[in-house]
Protein backbone atom coordinates (compact mmCIF):
# COMPACT_ATOMS: atom_id res chain seq x y z
CA UNK A 1 0.00 0.00 0.00
CA UNK A 2 1.06 3.59 -0.90
CA UNK A 3 3.09 5.55 2.28
CA UNK A 4 1.55 8.93 1.50
CA UNK A 5 3.92 10.50 3.49
CA UNK A 6 6.73 9.69 1.08
CA UNK A 7 5.43 11.63 -1.96
CA UNK A 8 6.36 14.99 -2.01
CA UNK A 9 6.25 15.31 -5.43
CA UNK A 10 3.43 17.02 -7.86
CA UNK A 11 2.77 17.31 -11.40
CA UNK A 12 1.74 19.49 -13.76
CA UNK A 13 -1.46 19.84 -15.84
CA UNK A 14 -0.05 22.23 -18.62
CA UNK A 15 -0.08 19.44 -20.79
CA UNK A 16 -3.17 18.79 -20.23
CA UNK A 17 -4.63 22.34 -21.28
CA UNK A 18 -5.14 23.31 -17.06
CA UNK A 19 -3.02 26.00 -17.12
CA UNK A 20 -1.94 27.53 -13.70
CA UNK A 21 -3.43 24.54 -11.16
CA UNK A 22 -2.88 24.46 -7.90
CA UNK A 23 -2.47 20.73 -8.06
CA UNK A 24 -3.15 17.99 -5.00
CA UNK A 25 -1.20 15.13 -6.18
CA UNK A 26 -2.13 11.75 -4.59
CA UNK A 27 -2.79 13.47 -1.37
CA UNK A 28 -4.08 10.66 1.25
CA UNK A 29 -7.36 9.46 1.84
CA UNK A 30 -6.85 10.79 5.35
CA UNK A 31 -6.21 14.52 3.94
CA UNK A 32 -8.61 14.63 1.44
CA UNK A 33 -11.37 13.57 4.07
CA UNK A 34 -10.54 16.58 6.11
CA UNK A 35 -9.95 19.35 3.40
CA UNK A 36 -13.75 17.91 2.00
CA UNK A 37 -14.69 19.42 5.56
CA UNK A 38 -12.42 22.01 5.64
CA UNK A 39 -14.09 23.21 2.34
CA UNK A 40 -17.47 22.52 4.05
CA UNK A 41 -18.26 20.09 1.13
CA UNK A 42 -18.96 17.37 3.35
CA UNK A 43 -19.14 16.25 7.34
CA UNK A 44 -18.23 13.68 9.60
CA UNK A 45 -20.63 10.81 10.30
CA UNK A 46 -20.53 9.21 13.69
CA UNK A 47 -19.09 6.35 12.43
CA UNK A 48 -16.04 8.51 11.20
CA UNK A 49 -17.02 8.34 7.32
CA UNK A 50 -17.22 10.81 5.23
CA UNK A 51 -20.72 12.16 4.11
CA UNK A 52 -20.89 14.24 0.68
CA UNK A 53 -23.90 14.92 -1.40
CA UNK A 54 -23.31 14.71 -5.02
CA UNK A 55 -25.55 17.72 -5.83
CA UNK A 56 -28.24 18.30 -8.46
CA UNK A 57 -27.06 14.20 -9.93
CA UNK A 58 -27.83 10.93 -8.01
CA UNK A 59 -27.24 8.69 -10.28
CA UNK A 60 -25.88 8.10 -13.74
CA UNK A 61 -27.11 10.14 -16.29
CA UNK A 62 -27.70 7.22 -19.14
CA UNK A 63 -29.37 9.37 -21.95
CA UNK A 64 -25.78 11.93 -21.43
CA UNK A 65 -22.93 9.28 -22.10
CA UNK A 66 -21.59 9.28 -25.35
CA UNK A 67 -18.56 7.61 -27.46
CA UNK A 68 -17.02 9.61 -29.44
CA UNK A 69 -17.10 8.11 -33.23
CA UNK A 70 -13.95 7.83 -34.56
CA UNK A 71 -11.15 5.10 -36.39
CA UNK A 72 -11.13 2.58 -33.54
CA UNK A 73 -14.91 2.60 -32.38
CA UNK A 74 -16.63 3.81 -35.75
CA UNK A 75 -16.71 -0.11 -36.75
CA UNK A 76 -16.68 -1.76 -33.64
CA UNK A 77 -19.59 -0.22 -31.31
CA UNK A 78 -23.18 -0.65 -31.23
CA UNK A 79 -24.51 2.88 -32.15
CA UNK A 80 -27.97 3.78 -30.80
CA UNK A 81 -29.48 5.37 -27.55
CA UNK A 82 -27.35 3.05 -25.57
CA UNK A 83 -23.78 4.23 -26.92
CA UNK A 84 -24.31 7.45 -28.33
CA UNK A 85 -22.06 8.73 -30.87
CA UNK A 86 -20.30 12.33 -30.22
CA UNK A 87 -18.26 14.22 -33.10
CA UNK A 88 -14.49 13.97 -32.76
CA UNK A 89 -13.80 18.12 -33.09
CA UNK A 90 -17.16 18.91 -30.54
CA UNK A 91 -14.97 16.24 -28.09
CA UNK A 92 -12.31 18.54 -28.85
CA UNK A 93 -13.65 22.47 -28.44
CA UNK A 94 -15.43 20.79 -25.36
CA UNK A 95 -12.36 19.28 -23.92
CA UNK A 96 -10.94 22.82 -24.03
CA UNK A 97 -13.40 24.57 -22.25
CA UNK A 98 -13.58 22.01 -19.50
CA UNK A 99 -9.62 22.69 -19.50
CA UNK A 100 -10.06 26.01 -19.32
CA UNK A 101 -12.74 26.08 -16.50
CA UNK A 102 -10.50 23.66 -14.24
CA UNK A 103 -7.59 26.48 -14.91
CA UNK A 104 -6.57 28.32 -12.35
CA UNK A 105 -8.24 26.62 -9.87
CA UNK A 106 -7.03 23.79 -7.19
CA UNK A 107 -7.20 20.86 -8.42
CA UNK A 108 -6.96 16.99 -7.37
CA UNK A 109 -4.87 14.31 -9.20
CA UNK A 110 -4.64 10.74 -8.05
CA UNK A 111 -3.24 8.03 -10.15
CA UNK A 112 -4.23 4.72 -9.56
CA UNK A 113 -5.01 1.44 -11.80
CA UNK A 114 -7.80 -0.82 -12.95
CA UNK A 115 -7.77 -4.58 -13.48
CA UNK A 116 -5.88 -7.01 -10.42
CA UNK A 117 -4.28 -8.92 -12.78
CA UNK A 118 -0.89 -7.33 -13.82
CA UNK A 119 -1.39 -8.53 -17.24
CA UNK A 120 -4.31 -6.89 -17.66
CA UNK A 121 -3.21 -3.28 -16.00
CA UNK A 122 -4.68 -0.19 -17.19
CA UNK A 123 -2.84 2.38 -15.60
CA UNK A 124 -5.36 5.61 -15.19
CA UNK A 125 -4.87 9.22 -13.63
CA UNK A 126 -8.29 10.87 -12.49
CA UNK A 127 -8.12 14.88 -12.39
CA UNK A 128 -10.62 16.10 -9.90
CA UNK A 129 -12.57 19.20 -9.53
CA UNK A 130 -13.38 17.92 -6.01
CA UNK A 131 -11.24 16.68 -3.39
CA UNK A 132 -14.27 13.91 -2.23
CA UNK A 133 -13.89 12.88 -5.89
CA UNK A 134 -10.35 12.15 -5.80
CA UNK A 135 -10.83 10.42 -2.42
CA UNK A 136 -13.66 8.21 -4.34
CA UNK A 137 -11.25 7.63 -6.96
CA UNK A 138 -8.81 6.31 -4.38
CA UNK A 139 -11.45 3.86 -2.87
CA UNK A 140 -12.53 2.23 -6.32
CA UNK A 141 -9.30 2.28 -8.37
CA UNK A 142 -6.40 0.18 -7.39
CA UNK A 143 -4.00 1.49 -5.34
CA UNK A 144 -0.18 1.68 -7.09
CA UNK A 145 2.28 0.92 -4.40
CA UNK A 146 5.11 3.64 -3.96
CA UNK A 147 7.46 1.86 -6.12
CA UNK A 148 4.77 1.96 -8.90
CA UNK A 149 3.98 5.20 -8.54
CA UNK A 150 7.84 6.27 -9.44
CA UNK A 151 7.35 5.49 -13.13
CA UNK A 152 3.88 6.06 -13.05
CA UNK A 153 2.82 6.03 -17.04
CA UNK A 154 -0.71 6.89 -17.12
CA UNK A 155 -2.41 5.88 -20.34
CA UNK A 156 -6.19 7.06 -19.82
CA UNK A 157 -7.08 10.01 -18.25
CA UNK A 158 -10.90 10.78 -16.26
CA UNK A 159 -11.19 14.62 -16.18
CA UNK A 160 -13.90 15.33 -13.77
CA UNK A 161 -15.55 18.85 -13.83
CA UNK A 162 -19.33 18.53 -12.03
CA UNK A 163 -19.14 22.18 -11.99
CA UNK A 164 -18.61 22.48 -15.47
CA UNK A 165 -22.36 23.44 -17.38
CA UNK A 166 -21.81 22.76 -21.11
CA UNK A 167 -24.11 24.42 -23.45
CA UNK A 168 -25.85 21.89 -25.67
CA UNK A 169 -26.52 24.20 -28.40
CA UNK A 170 -23.06 24.59 -28.89
CA UNK A 171 -21.08 21.66 -27.46
CA UNK A 172 -23.02 18.63 -29.02
CA UNK A 173 -24.35 17.54 -25.71
CA UNK A 174 -28.09 16.82 -24.95
CA UNK A 175 -27.92 19.30 -21.80
CA UNK A 176 -25.66 20.58 -19.41
CA UNK A 177 -24.05 17.30 -17.98
CA UNK A 178 -22.35 14.12 -20.06
CA UNK A 179 -20.02 11.89 -19.52
CA UNK A 180 -18.08 11.54 -22.65
CA UNK A 181 -15.38 8.63 -23.53
CA UNK A 182 -12.74 8.92 -26.59
CA UNK A 183 -10.94 5.44 -27.19
CA UNK A 184 -8.62 7.50 -29.60
CA UNK A 185 -7.46 10.51 -27.07
CA UNK A 186 -7.86 7.86 -23.72
CA UNK A 187 -10.22 10.17 -22.02
CA UNK A 188 -13.32 10.04 -19.99
CA UNK A 189 -14.26 13.27 -19.69
CA UNK A 190 -17.41 13.94 -17.29
CA UNK A 191 -19.03 17.36 -17.07
CA UNK A 192 -21.73 18.94 -14.79
CA UNK A 193 -22.75 15.69 -13.07
CA UNK A 194 -20.89 15.58 -8.98
CA UNK A 195 -22.24 11.68 -9.41
CA UNK A 196 -19.31 9.44 -8.47
CA UNK A 197 -20.49 6.46 -9.93
CA UNK A 198 -19.98 8.37 -13.67
CA UNK A 199 -16.14 8.03 -12.85
CA UNK A 200 -15.65 4.49 -12.00
CA UNK A 201 -18.79 3.13 -15.10
CA UNK A 202 -16.63 5.51 -17.49
CA UNK A 203 -13.17 3.15 -16.79
CA UNK A 204 -15.59 0.13 -17.31
CA UNK A 205 -17.23 1.24 -19.96
CA UNK A 206 -13.93 1.40 -21.54
CA UNK A 207 -12.86 -1.42 -20.49
CA UNK A 208 -15.96 -3.43 -22.05
CA UNK A 209 -14.33 -2.04 -25.35
CA UNK A 210 -10.86 -2.73 -24.70
CA UNK A 211 -10.75 -6.12 -23.03
CA UNK A 212 -13.11 -8.07 -25.53
CA UNK A 213 -11.72 -6.35 -28.47
CA UNK A 214 -7.75 -6.20 -27.39
CA UNK A 215 -7.41 -9.05 -24.71
CA UNK A 216 -9.91 -11.97 -25.15
CA UNK A 217 -11.30 -11.29 -22.02
CA UNK A 218 -14.80 -11.13 -21.26
CA UNK A 219 -15.54 -8.00 -18.90
CA UNK A 220 -18.82 -8.84 -16.72
CA UNK A 221 -20.91 -6.89 -14.91
CA UNK A 222 -20.78 -8.83 -11.91
CA UNK A 223 -19.66 -9.50 -8.26
CA UNK A 224 -17.59 -12.71 -7.27
CA UNK A 225 -16.03 -14.54 -4.64
CA UNK A 226 -14.12 -17.51 -3.88
CA UNK A 227 -14.65 -20.35 -1.28
CA UNK A 228 -12.06 -22.29 0.54
CA UNK A 229 -11.73 -24.67 -2.42
CA UNK A 230 -11.00 -22.50 -4.55
CA UNK A 231 -14.24 -22.26 -6.13
CA UNK A 232 -14.96 -19.45 -7.84
CA UNK A 233 -18.94 -17.98 -8.01
CA UNK A 234 -20.21 -15.02 -10.33
CA UNK A 235 -23.18 -12.69 -9.56
CA UNK A 236 -24.51 -10.81 -12.75
CA UNK A 237 -27.51 -8.67 -12.06
CA UNK A 238 -28.55 -5.27 -12.70
CA UNK A 239 -28.65 -2.33 -10.15
CA UNK A 240 -30.40 -3.41 -6.89
CA UNK A 241 -30.77 -6.89 -7.31
CA UNK A 242 -28.06 -7.88 -4.57
CA UNK A 243 -24.51 -8.67 -6.17
CA UNK A 244 -22.80 -6.49 -3.69
CA UNK A 245 -24.88 -8.10 -0.77
CA UNK A 246 -25.05 -11.48 -2.25
CA UNK A 247 -20.84 -11.40 -2.68
CA UNK A 248 -20.42 -9.98 0.59
CA UNK A 249 -20.29 -13.62 2.91
CA UNK A 250 -18.00 -14.18 5.63
CA UNK A 251 -17.37 -17.54 4.65
CA UNK A 252 -16.07 -16.83 1.33
CA UNK A 253 -13.50 -14.55 0.06
CA UNK A 254 -14.33 -11.23 -1.77
CA UNK A 255 -13.01 -11.37 -5.11
CA UNK A 256 -15.40 -7.82 -6.19
CA UNK A 257 -18.12 -6.34 -5.82
CA UNK A 258 -18.83 -4.93 -9.48
CA UNK A 259 -16.97 -5.01 -12.22
CA UNK A 260 -14.86 -8.12 -13.23
CA UNK A 261 -12.97 -9.96 -16.36
CA UNK A 262 -12.87 -13.62 -17.10
CA UNK A 263 -9.64 -14.55 -19.64
CA UNK A 264 -8.92 -16.86 -22.15
CA UNK A 265 -7.11 -19.16 -19.29
CA UNK A 266 -10.07 -19.49 -17.01
CA UNK A 267 -9.25 -17.10 -14.53
CA UNK A 268 -11.65 -13.56 -13.02
CA UNK A 269 -9.78 -10.76 -12.25
CA UNK A 270 -11.94 -8.14 -10.56
CA UNK A 271 -11.12 -4.13 -12.42
CA UNK A 272 -11.46 -2.45 -8.86
CA UNK A 273 -9.86 -1.93 -5.60
CA UNK A 274 -13.25 -0.98 -4.05
CA UNK A 275 -16.86 -1.30 -3.27
CA UNK A 276 -20.13 0.73 -4.09
CA UNK A 277 -22.81 -0.64 -2.16
CA UNK A 278 -26.20 0.63 -2.07
CA UNK A 279 -27.47 1.64 1.91
CA UNK A 280 -31.27 1.88 1.90
CA UNK A 281 -32.59 0.46 4.48
CA UNK A 282 -28.48 -0.78 5.31
CA UNK A 283 -29.15 -2.62 9.08
CA UNK A 284 -26.74 -4.29 11.06
CA UNK A 285 -28.28 -7.21 11.14
CA UNK A 286 -28.66 -8.08 7.49
CA UNK A 287 -25.67 -7.28 6.51
CA UNK A 288 -23.01 -6.80 9.18
CA UNK A 289 -20.11 -7.05 6.82
CA UNK A 290 -21.04 -3.82 4.56
CA UNK A 291 -22.33 -1.91 8.09
CA UNK A 292 -18.93 -2.14 9.56
CA UNK A 293 -17.03 -1.16 6.30
CA UNK A 294 -18.74 2.00 6.98
CA UNK A 295 -15.47 3.50 8.78
CA UNK A 296 -12.98 6.34 8.43
CA UNK A 297 -12.16 6.04 5.06
CA UNK A 298 -15.54 5.57 3.59
CA UNK A 299 -17.36 7.95 1.52
CA UNK A 300 -21.48 8.25 2.47
CA UNK A 301 -23.31 9.48 -0.53
CA UNK A 302 -26.96 11.47 -0.58
CA UNK A 303 -27.73 9.73 2.97
CA UNK A 304 -29.08 12.19 5.91
CA UNK A 305 -27.76 12.37 9.43
CA UNK A 306 -29.49 12.62 12.56
CA UNK A 307 -28.30 15.47 15.10
CA UNK A 308 -26.07 12.82 16.24
CA UNK A 309 -24.19 12.30 12.96
CA UNK A 310 -25.54 8.51 12.48
CA UNK A 311 -26.98 7.49 9.02
CA UNK A 312 -30.91 7.19 8.75
CA UNK A 313 -30.95 4.80 6.53
CA UNK A 314 -34.29 4.60 5.84
CA UNK A 315 -34.50 8.37 4.59
CA UNK A 316 -34.45 8.71 1.24
CA UNK A 317 -35.84 12.23 1.28
CA UNK A 318 -32.75 12.75 -0.82
CA UNK A 319 -32.75 9.78 -3.14
CA UNK A 320 -33.38 6.09 -3.16
CA UNK A 321 -29.73 5.65 -4.41
CA UNK A 322 -27.96 6.13 -1.22
CA UNK A 323 -24.74 4.52 -1.38
CA UNK A 324 -21.14 4.27 0.50
CA UNK A 325 -17.84 3.81 -1.56
CA UNK A 326 -15.00 1.78 0.46
CA UNK A 327 -11.36 0.60 -0.75
CA UNK A 328 -12.36 -3.33 -0.61
CA UNK A 329 -9.96 -4.09 2.63
CA UNK A 330 -12.37 -2.64 4.69
CA UNK A 331 -14.30 -6.28 4.14
CA UNK A 332 -12.42 -8.59 6.23
CA UNK A 333 -12.50 -11.61 4.28
CA UNK A 334 -10.71 -10.64 0.79
CA UNK A 335 -9.05 -12.39 -1.91
CA UNK A 336 -5.92 -10.85 -2.31
CA UNK A 337 -4.94 -10.12 -4.98
CA UNK A 338 -8.50 -9.59 -6.48
CA UNK A 339 -8.20 -13.33 -8.82
CA UNK A 340 -9.95 -15.78 -8.57
CA UNK A 341 -9.52 -19.31 -10.88
CA UNK A 342 -11.95 -21.67 -12.38
CA UNK A 343 -15.63 -20.28 -12.23
CA UNK A 344 -17.92 -23.14 -10.80
CA UNK A 345 -21.11 -21.59 -10.03
CA UNK A 346 -22.71 -18.41 -11.70
CA UNK A 347 -25.90 -16.70 -10.64
CA UNK A 348 -27.39 -14.35 -12.52
CA UNK A 349 -29.63 -12.33 -10.18
CA UNK A 350 -33.10 -10.81 -10.63
CA UNK A 351 -35.94 -8.77 -8.70
CA UNK A 352 -38.72 -10.01 -10.48
CA UNK A 353 -41.17 -7.69 -8.89
CA UNK A 354 -44.48 -9.64 -10.94
CA UNK A 355 -43.12 -12.35 -8.01
CA UNK A 356 -43.63 -15.24 -10.69
CA UNK A 357 -40.18 -16.47 -11.03
CA UNK A 358 -38.86 -19.11 -8.23
CA UNK A 359 -36.29 -17.71 -5.96
CA UNK A 360 -33.85 -20.53 -7.00
CA UNK A 361 -33.69 -22.49 -10.67
CA UNK A 362 -31.44 -24.11 -12.78
CA UNK A 363 -30.09 -23.36 -16.26
CA UNK A 364 -30.07 -25.31 -18.97
CA UNK A 365 -26.86 -23.56 -21.58
CA UNK A 366 -29.56 -22.65 -23.62
CA UNK A 367 -31.36 -20.66 -21.11
CA UNK A 368 -28.20 -18.92 -19.63
CA UNK A 369 -27.92 -17.40 -22.98
CA UNK A 370 -30.95 -16.81 -23.31
CA UNK A 371 -31.18 -15.21 -20.40
CA UNK A 372 -28.10 -13.29 -20.27
CA UNK A 373 -29.09 -11.68 -23.29
CA UNK A 374 -32.15 -10.71 -22.02
CA UNK A 375 -31.16 -9.15 -18.85
CA UNK A 376 -34.42 -9.02 -16.83
CA UNK A 377 -35.44 -7.38 -13.76
CA UNK A 378 -38.14 -5.35 -13.22
CA UNK A 379 -38.75 -1.78 -11.84
CA UNK A 380 -41.28 -1.04 -8.80
CA UNK A 381 -43.72 1.46 -8.61
CA UNK A 382 -43.14 4.07 -6.58
CA UNK A 383 -39.25 4.46 -7.62
CA UNK A 384 -39.84 6.23 -10.79
CA UNK A 385 -42.04 9.25 -11.59
CA UNK A 386 -44.98 7.44 -13.78
CA UNK A 387 -44.51 4.12 -12.41
CA UNK A 388 -47.15 2.62 -11.09
CA UNK A 389 -46.94 -0.80 -11.67
CA UNK A 390 -44.19 -3.43 -12.12
CA UNK A 391 -42.41 -2.99 -15.00
CA UNK A 392 -40.62 -5.17 -16.96
CA UNK A 393 -36.82 -3.92 -17.56
CA UNK A 394 -34.58 -5.55 -19.44
CA UNK A 395 -30.89 -4.68 -20.00
CA UNK A 396 -28.74 -7.34 -21.99
CA UNK A 397 -25.90 -8.62 -20.77
CA UNK A 398 -27.19 -7.51 -17.49
CA UNK A 399 -25.44 -4.12 -18.06
CA UNK A 400 -26.32 -2.73 -20.95
CA UNK A 401 -25.62 0.86 -20.20
CA UNK A 402 -21.91 0.36 -20.26
CA UNK A 403 -21.32 -2.20 -23.15
CA UNK A 404 -19.85 -0.46 -26.43
CA UNK A 405 -20.46 -4.06 -28.59
CA UNK A 406 -23.25 -5.59 -29.76
CA UNK A 407 -24.72 -7.71 -26.60
CA UNK A 408 -24.46 -10.39 -28.58
CA UNK A 409 -20.68 -10.40 -28.51
CA UNK A 410 -20.84 -10.60 -24.73
CA UNK A 411 -22.92 -13.12 -25.23
CA UNK A 412 -20.96 -15.66 -27.42
CA UNK A 413 -18.01 -15.10 -25.20
CA UNK A 414 -19.91 -16.00 -22.15
CA UNK A 415 -21.53 -19.36 -23.52
CA UNK A 416 -18.23 -20.17 -24.99
CA UNK A 417 -16.99 -20.10 -21.39
CA UNK A 418 -19.77 -21.64 -20.02
CA UNK A 419 -19.47 -24.56 -22.18
CA UNK A 420 -15.81 -25.31 -22.20
CA UNK A 421 -15.60 -24.92 -18.07
CA UNK A 422 -19.22 -26.94 -16.77
CA UNK A 423 -20.21 -24.13 -14.89
CA UNK A 424 -23.06 -23.93 -13.65
CA UNK A 425 -25.82 -21.31 -13.97
CA UNK A 426 -28.33 -20.32 -12.14
CA UNK A 427 -31.59 -17.62 -11.81
CA UNK A 428 -31.80 -16.58 -8.58
CA UNK A 429 -35.56 -14.09 -7.97
CA UNK A 430 -34.40 -11.74 -5.02
CA UNK A 431 -37.48 -9.74 -5.89
CA UNK A 432 -41.55 -10.49 -5.14
CA UNK A 433 -42.68 -14.26 -3.44
CA UNK A 434 -46.24 -14.27 -2.38
CA UNK A 435 -47.43 -11.74 -5.31
CA UNK A 436 -46.37 -9.31 -7.04
CA UNK A 437 -45.33 -5.93 -5.98
CA UNK A 438 -47.69 -4.33 -3.36
CA UNK A 439 -49.38 -7.80 -2.88
CA UNK A 440 -46.04 -10.07 -2.09
CA UNK A 441 -43.20 -9.67 -0.12
CA UNK A 442 -39.57 -9.04 -0.70
CA UNK A 443 -38.01 -12.63 -0.92
CA UNK A 444 -36.33 -12.59 2.68
CA UNK A 445 -32.62 -11.92 2.62
CA UNK A 446 -31.55 -14.89 4.80
CA UNK A 447 -33.90 -17.37 2.45
CA UNK A 448 -31.76 -16.39 -0.60
CA UNK A 449 -28.70 -16.58 1.36
CA UNK A 450 -29.50 -20.12 2.21
CA UNK A 451 -30.42 -21.12 -1.43
CA UNK A 452 -26.85 -19.68 -2.34
CA UNK A 453 -25.15 -21.57 -0.13
CA UNK A 454 -26.76 -24.20 -0.93
CA UNK A 455 -25.34 -24.34 -4.08
CA UNK A 456 -22.11 -23.29 -3.12
CA UNK A 457 -21.72 -26.18 -0.58
CA UNK A 458 -23.13 -28.72 -3.29
CA UNK A 459 -26.21 -29.31 -1.14
CA UNK A 460 -28.20 -28.56 -4.83
CA UNK A 461 -26.81 -30.67 -7.40
CA UNK A 462 -30.27 -31.28 -8.75
CA UNK A 463 -28.55 -34.44 -10.92
CA UNK A 464 -31.62 -36.58 -9.89
CA UNK A 465 -34.88 -36.04 -12.32
CA UNK A 466 -36.95 -36.44 -8.71
CA UNK A 467 -35.17 -33.24 -7.16
CA UNK A 468 -36.53 -30.75 -9.27
CA UNK A 469 -39.62 -29.78 -11.27
CA UNK A 470 -39.44 -28.03 -14.32
CA UNK A 471 -41.47 -24.87 -14.60
CA UNK A 472 -44.50 -25.20 -16.61
CA UNK A 473 -43.74 -21.75 -17.98
CA UNK A 474 -40.39 -20.76 -18.03
CA UNK A 475 -38.71 -24.11 -18.55
CA UNK A 476 -36.33 -24.20 -15.24
CA UNK A 477 -35.59 -26.75 -12.86
CA UNK A 478 -36.95 -25.36 -9.65
CA UNK A 479 -35.27 -27.61 -6.50
CA UNK A 480 -38.14 -29.30 -4.54
CA UNK A 481 -35.75 -29.15 -1.18
CA UNK A 482 -33.22 -26.57 -0.20
CA UNK A 483 -31.91 -26.67 3.62
CA UNK A 484 -32.81 -23.50 5.64
CA UNK A 485 -35.68 -22.52 3.18
CA UNK A 486 -39.21 -23.56 3.77
CA UNK A 487 -40.50 -26.20 0.51
CA UNK A 488 -43.62 -23.83 0.20
CA UNK A 489 -40.94 -20.64 -0.56
CA UNK A 490 -39.22 -22.54 -3.42
CA UNK A 491 -42.88 -22.54 -5.70
CA UNK A 492 -43.79 -19.58 -6.32
CA UNK A 493 -47.38 -20.59 -7.50
CA UNK A 494 -47.97 -22.18 -3.83
CA UNK A 495 -46.74 -18.88 -2.49
CA UNK A 496 -49.85 -17.00 -4.16
CA UNK A 497 -52.63 -19.40 -3.55
CA UNK A 498 -54.50 -18.07 -6.19
CA UNK A 499 -53.51 -20.24 -9.49
CA UNK A 500 -55.10 -18.09 -12.22
CA UNK A 501 -53.77 -15.04 -10.57
CA UNK A 502 -50.27 -16.24 -11.01
CA UNK A 503 -50.15 -17.49 -14.25
CA UNK A 504 -51.86 -14.27 -15.77
CA UNK A 505 -49.51 -13.11 -14.15
CA UNK A 506 -46.60 -15.19 -15.32
CA UNK A 507 -47.77 -14.97 -18.69
CA UNK A 508 -47.55 -11.02 -18.07
CA UNK A 509 -44.19 -11.68 -18.00
CA UNK A 510 -42.98 -14.01 -20.63
CA UNK A 511 -44.95 -11.81 -23.22
CA UNK A 512 -42.90 -8.80 -22.39
CA UNK A 513 -39.93 -11.18 -22.61
CA UNK A 514 -40.49 -12.23 -26.12
CA UNK A 515 -41.29 -8.77 -27.14
CA UNK A 516 -37.88 -7.67 -25.39
CA UNK A 517 -36.49 -10.90 -27.32
CA UNK A 518 -37.61 -9.48 -30.76
CA UNK A 519 -34.50 -7.36 -31.57
CA UNK A 520 -31.94 -10.19 -30.70
CA UNK A 521 -33.58 -12.73 -32.33
CA UNK A 522 -31.93 -12.52 -36.27
CA UNK A 523 -28.90 -12.85 -34.65
CA UNK A 524 -29.71 -15.66 -31.75
CA UNK A 525 -29.09 -19.35 -32.61
CA UNK A 526 -32.05 -21.79 -32.55
CA UNK A 527 -30.23 -23.14 -29.55
CA UNK A 528 -30.51 -19.59 -27.69
CA UNK A 529 -34.23 -19.38 -28.57
CA UNK A 530 -35.36 -22.64 -27.08
CA UNK A 531 -33.98 -21.09 -23.97
CA UNK A 532 -36.62 -18.48 -23.86
CA UNK A 533 -39.98 -19.18 -21.61
CA UNK A 534 -41.63 -21.91 -22.72
CA UNK A 535 -45.57 -20.84 -22.55
CA UNK A 536 -47.05 -17.05 -23.48
CA UNK A 537 -50.45 -15.51 -23.60
CA UNK A 538 -51.89 -15.59 -27.08
P1 LIG B 1 -25.58 -1.99 -8.08
O1 LIG B 1 -25.26 -2.55 -9.43
O2 LIG B 1 -26.41 -0.73 -8.19
O3 LIG B 1 -24.39 -1.81 -7.21
P2 LIG B 1 -26.29 -4.43 -6.62
O4 LIG B 1 -26.72 -5.53 -7.52
O5 LIG B 1 -24.93 -4.49 -6.05
O6 LIG B 1 -26.60 -3.01 -7.34
P3 LIG B 1 -27.11 -4.41 -3.88
O7 LIG B 1 -26.34 -3.19 -3.48
O8 LIG B 1 -26.59 -5.71 -3.44
O9 LIG B 1 -27.37 -4.39 -5.45
O10 LIG B 1 -28.60 -4.16 -3.39
C1 LIG B 1 -29.53 -5.15 -3.07
C2 LIG B 1 -30.53 -4.51 -2.10
O11 LIG B 1 -31.67 -5.32 -1.91
C3 LIG B 1 -29.90 -4.32 -0.74
O12 LIG B 1 -30.37 -3.11 -0.23
C4 LIG B 1 -30.42 -5.53 0.04
O13 LIG B 1 -30.49 -5.28 1.41
C5 LIG B 1 -31.82 -5.65 -0.54
N1 LIG B 1 -32.42 -7.00 -0.48
C6 LIG B 1 -33.59 -7.29 0.08
N2 LIG B 1 -33.90 -8.58 -0.06
C7 LIG B 1 -32.88 -9.16 -0.73
C8 LIG B 1 -32.62 -10.49 -1.16
N3 LIG B 1 -33.47 -11.47 -0.94
N4 LIG B 1 -31.46 -10.72 -1.82
C9 LIG B 1 -30.61 -9.72 -2.07
N5 LIG B 1 -30.81 -8.43 -1.68
C10 LIG B 1 -31.93 -8.16 -1.00
MN1 LIG C 1 -23.30 -3.18 -6.16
Amino acid sequence: MTNDNQITNTISLEKYGIKNAKVNYQLSPERLHDITIEKGQGVEASSGALAVNTGEFTGRSPKDRFIVEDAITKDKVWWGNINIPFNAAKFDALYDKVANYLSNKEIFVRDCYACADADYKLNIRVVNEYPWSNQFAYNMFLRPTADELKNFEPEWTVINAPGFKANPEVDGTRQHNFAILNFTKKIALIGGTGYTGEIKKGIFSALNFILPVYKNTLPMHCSANVGKEGDTAIFFGLSGTGKTTLSTDPSRSLIGDDEHGWTAENTVFNFEGGCYAKVINLSRDNEPEIYDAIKKGAILENVVLDEKGHVKFEDTSITQNTRVSYPINHIENIQIPSIGKKPKNIFFLTADAFGVLPPISKLTPSQAAYHFISGYTAKVAGTEAGVLEPTPNFSACFGAPFMPLHPTKYAEMLSKKMKDSGVNVWLVNTGWTGGPYGVGTRMKLKYTRAMINAVLNGDLGLYNYDDYHIHSVFGVAQPRECPGVPTSVLSPRSTWNDDEAYYTTAFKLTNAFRENFKKFESYASEEIRRGGPQRYAF
